[in-house]
């Protein structure tokens, strides 16, 4: 396959801030590709873009003739895209390219998108859906302390996942208006929903529901001078005292899930939760930035046994593969995940099932969430 020429263009994402959509016309047709953004980034993350988006998008136009050199018939030919884009582009533009490369390849070879990563796929991965918000994804006075409570059916049927995840959240909806006299049906960045409750309000509402539970602390967020300051109730905990807090949570409501209890440069205070709680999930993501160097440190020290995957937090397709691929050898659990502020693109699904993700982190309910799972449940169908 032939790549005559590459573009950019600012589009809104799910929060109407800017991202960039990419547009490739190759010898099969055209195809486009849009990134997500992030709120809660990890400090470690890629650059998004090199100076700004326009600026991506004016050296793509510069170098957009000279992809044409280049042969794309598989997977790993990615790198080449790599090697012209290099020190051009930032994360975003990248993985916004990469991804269109990717469909365009898919209608060329008459393959799923899926099928060039591992045309032997069958393992479907679990949801973890965001039910309720708080931290940085809600824009409100009163919220919970932590950003995200998700819901983690213990099924791999996409289509079982949805149906459990989208009943769930409305049997939240009655909880949280019996239990939050504030509540107003409002939902946050990721569609979850708003509340006024702290965070073990919600995680008594939620153990109502019977579903394993998740947490992302997202701690990056509110720990500053060696503190983790929490506004509902007001309370600094050290990290011991944040590592007490949690350990306790994590008894007393079954949490299985854990992502990113502490600081992103804390990859001491990770090791010492799971050493005592290796039953439950203990994730980075802050901490480990899709990245394979902190991966490798976070293995080093014991830190994680899982990790998320946000391609767009490295940029580079190759990259994430290296990624899972070292996760995958030691043991690490992969969960790919969207962005806060999202678009309607729909390849993390195929991502995520063609790299064989043991989760998919993609909300339950709006548009830009909706278009990955009913994509995961379409990939389905055709195994039936
Ligand atoms: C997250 O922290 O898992 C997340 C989705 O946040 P954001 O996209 O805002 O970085
Ligand atoms: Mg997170």
């Amino acid at each position: 396959m032939i790549i005559k020429g590459v573009r950019g263009k600012i589009i809104k994402d799910s929060r109407k801030e800017s991202t960039i959509e990419v547009f490739i016309e190759t010898d099969v047709g055209k195809f486009s590709a849009s990134a997500p953004n992030g709120k809660s980034k990890g400090k470690h993350e890629a650059k998004p873009y090199v100076k700004s988006i326009q600026k991506d998008i004016e050296s793509l136009e510069k170098i957009s003739d000279y992809f044409s050199d280049e042969h794309i018939e598989k997977f790993s030919d990615l790198r080449r895209i790599e090697d012209v884009v290099r020190g051009h582009i930032g994360a975003n533009t990248l993985f916004a390219l990469e991804s269109g490369v990717l469909k365009a390849l898919s209608k060329e070879q008459k393959k799923e998108i899926w099928q060039l990563i591992n045309p032997g796929a069958k393992k479907f991965p679990r949801f973890v859906g965001n039910a309720v918000g708080g931290g940085l994804h809600s824009e409100v006075p009163k919220k919970p302390d932590f950003q995200e409570f998700l819901l983690i059916p213990n099924t791999n049927s996409p289509l079982e996942n949805r149906k459990i995840n989208l009943e769930a959240k409305e049997k939240l909806k009655q909880y949280l208006k019996e239990k939050d006299l504030k509540f107003a049906e409002k939902k946050n960045d990721e569609n979850a929903w708003v509340t006024s409750l702290n965070e073990k309000e919600v995680l008594d509402v939620l153990t109502r529901l019977n579903i394993q539970i998740g947490i992302d602390v997202a701690s990056s967020t509110f720990y500053k001078r060696k503190k983790y300051h929490y506004k509902n109730p007001p309370l600094d905990r050290t990290p011991e005292e944040q590592m007490m807090y949690l350990k306790n949570l994590i008894k007393n409501y079954s949490i299985f899930y854990i992502e990113d209890p502490f600081d992103e440069e804390d990859f001491e205070s990770f090791a010492k939760l799971l050493k005592t709680n290796s039953e439950s999930l203990i994730v980075g993501d802050d901490l480990t930035v899709t990245n394979y160097k902190r991966l490798e440190k976070a293995i080093e020290m014991n830190s994680i046994n899982a990790i998320i995957i946000k391609p767009n937090q490295n940029g580079s397709l190759i990259e994430v593969s290296r990624v899972i691929e070292l996760a995958k050898k030691k043991g690490i659990k992969t969960i790919f995940s969207h962005r806060s502020g999202e678009t309607k693109e729909s390849i993390l699904a195929d991502l995520a099932f063609g790299f064989g993700a043991d989760f998919i982190k993609c909300g339950i309910t709006g548009e830009e969430r909706k278009v990955k799972i009913d994509r995961l449940v379409e990939i389905e169908k055709k195994f039936k």
